[in-house]
């Protein structure tokens, strides 16, 4: 399925996606050969993919895919922190439910911003899931202070989580100058 209209199917759509994937699972790798960190530059992009569901420009998961590999090579806790301005809906929902994978998100109010019906910080996990679901969502114009403080408190789940390897959805439209986003990040 697809909840907005930003994911269309074109011709070399599933070539894209699958690619992206793994760039992501080739950055997983290098760290599971002794890396201390790896960056991988995937499009498109995967936090608001779900696992059956597209939208946002996302169509898979790419930080939810190497959070999985990750488990499945013998780690136990892997912690997602998600920075990019909008929420990672697709990554919450796809953990939503379990607690080997630690699902934290900053990003601007969904009640003003896409994807809108998620990022709320009631939400905080369901079922064995609960309480490993953290959403910060900040106001428009939130700058470095308020940005950083948040920040300070996802880091402080993860260390108490005790976690064995921490996912970065890395969305850097946080920048002052970003054309879509409200947040005033500087470099
Ligand atoms: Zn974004």
């Amino acid at each position: 399925y697809s909840f907005d209209g930003g994911a269309p199917i074109t011709a070399g759509t599933w070539q894209a996606a699958y690619s992206a994937a793994q760039v992501a699972l080739t950055a997983q790798q290098a760290i599971q050969r002794g890396a201390h960190c790896a960056f991988a530059l995937c499009r498109p992009p995967g936090h608001h993919a779900a696992s059956d569901l597209m939208g946002g420009y996302c169509y898979l998961n790419n930080a939810a895919i190497a959070a999985q590999a990750f488990l499945d090579q013998g780690h136990r806790k892997v912690a997602i922190l998600d920075v990019d301005y909008h929420h990672g809906n697709g990554t919450q929902s796809i953990f939503y439910a379990r607690n080997d994978v630690l699902f934290t998100s900053i990003h601007g109010h969904p009640e003003a911003e896409f994807p809108f019906f998620l990022g709320y910080a009631d939400e905080q996990g369901e079922g064995a899931g609960e309480g490993f679901n953290f959403n910060y969502p900040l106001p428009a114009g939130s700058g470095w202070a308020r940005w950083s403080a948040a920040l300070d408190e996802a880091c402080r789940e993860i260390e108490r989580y005790d976690a064995d390897i921490v996912v970065v959805s890395l969305g850097v439209d946080t920048f002052k100058d970003d054309p879509i986003s409200q947040f005033k990040l500087d470099s």
